[in-house]
């Protein structure tokens, strides 16, 4: 309890852009997110007042910065599980839990328990020889897709082999891999759904998310052209797998279309780059719908703002051009309705320093405004 305010504190483990705009919800409801920071660079430690600077896999500093809260979540999935539960045993409030966030920190295990409860996946198996990826190649064919159980993100982690020669190469070098069979798909779309630990939940708009080289760059809500009973199948999928994974906070649920389905991609259990849309774009942020849940306050209200909302993320480019500052100008001219998010990040080739919202009714001209917008913010363009 925060004696000045007389409400609670949330601790965010790691301060990236999610827990920065964490904190900005945070701020909406008279609080203050307390962040667990590995750096004082950090895009929410440039920001938040309650900063502690530590690491995330030093017991000792989670510890430590427990202690001033009522309730610890995450801005990322690498807070070592043994660690998690090391503080569950302390009497700690943590949400997501050791137990359910277990399946969004290792691939494999997410495909053992999503098989469990009968979600549609793709082919797979785990690797522990290079006659596991040839049985899934043979199942259904070259290529096929392999994955670091741990530690990927953005891509990294994941290749492409069409052959057991360029298999047995990334076997080479990562000790814990998964296969896929290679889904065709017609599309990406993530379903969001927040659970609260009373056990209400709320679902988001099913999304559309483009990728390219493996990096998400674009977010459409709603979907388009998706049909009413898929939605709501995608929907429903979600709260089934937060319900029985006893997830508490956000969950993501990365989804595959095809011709007739979708299937699962993988899970997130926090706010994620599929609903940085809901800022401006839902009647409640999924920043603010994370810290309602895991608070177990009551869920909010997740009704679209707009016929179409798109978000579109803001990639590090070359250095060169026009400074940020002029680009910032330059945009706020062109495009007075695009709403800007910048996260205080230092500009590297293809990392995400910032995303870009547009609202309107007409989808082809919402897209070409957040995709010009995004590219006016990027430097070297
Ligand atoms: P990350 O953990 O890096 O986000 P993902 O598992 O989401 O990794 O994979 C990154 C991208 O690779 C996906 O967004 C998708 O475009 C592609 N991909 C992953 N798995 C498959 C698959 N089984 N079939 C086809 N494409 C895939």
């Amino acid at each position: 309890m925060d004696t000045r305010t007389g409400l609670p504190i949330v601790g965010m483990v790691g301060g990236g852009q999610l827990a920065r705009m964490t904190h900005q919800a945070a701020i909406a409801l008279g609080q203050s997110l307390h962040v667990l920071a590995s750096s004082p660079d950090d895009g929410a430690a440039l920001v938040a007042a309650d900063v502690e600077i530590g690491s995330h896999t030093d017991i000792e500093a989670l510890r430590q910065f427990a202690k001033a809260c009522d309730v610890i979540t995450f801005d990322h999935e690498h807070v070592p599980g043994d660690l998690i539960r090391a503080l569950e045993a302390d009497g700690v409030v943590v949400w997501p839990s050791s137990a359910a966030l277990r399946i969004a920190q290792d691939k494999a295990a997410m495909r053992e328990r999503l098989a469990e409860l009968g979600a549609p996946m793709p082919r797979w198996r785990r690797v522990t020889t290079i006659d596991d990826v040839v049985a899934v190649a043979a199942e259904t064919s070259w290529p096929v897709v392999l994955k670091a159980t741990t530690g990927g993100y953005d891509g990294r982690g994941v290749w492409m082999v069409s052959s057991p020669v360029e298999a047995e190469a990334v076997m080479a070098d990562v000790p814990s891999l998964i296969v896929e069979e290679r889904v065709a798909l017609r599309r990406e779309v993530a379903a969001l759904v927040a659970r609260s630990p009373f056990g209400q939940v709320a679902t988001y708009p099913i999304v559309e998310t483009v990728q390219r080289d493996g990096i998400c760059v674009e977010v459409i809500a709603p979907a388009p052209g998706l049909s009413a009973d898929m939605a709501l199948a995608a929907e429903e999928l979600a709260i089934r797998i937060a319900s029985e994974l006893g997830v508490v906070g956000l969950l993501a649920v990365e989804l595959f279309e095809t011709a007739d389905r979708f299937v699962v991609n993988e899970l997130a259990m926090r706010p994620h780059n599929s609903g940085h849309w809901t800022i401006e774009g839902a009647r409640t942020s999924q920043f603010e719908q994370h810290l309602r849940a895991v608070l177990d306050y009551p869920l909010g209200d997740t009704h679209i703002t707009a016929p179409y909302v798109v978000m579109a993320n803001i990639l590090g480019g070359e250095p060169g051009g026009l400074k940020i500052d002029e680009r910032i100008h330059h945009l706020m001219a062109a495009e007075p309705g695009v709403k800007i998010h910048m996260y205080g990040k230092a500009v590297r080739p293809g990392r995400k320093i910032g995303h870009v919202t547009a609202l309107g009714d007409d989808l082809e001209a919402t897209r070409a405004s957040a995709a010009r917008a995004a590219m006016w913010l990027q430097e070297g363009k």
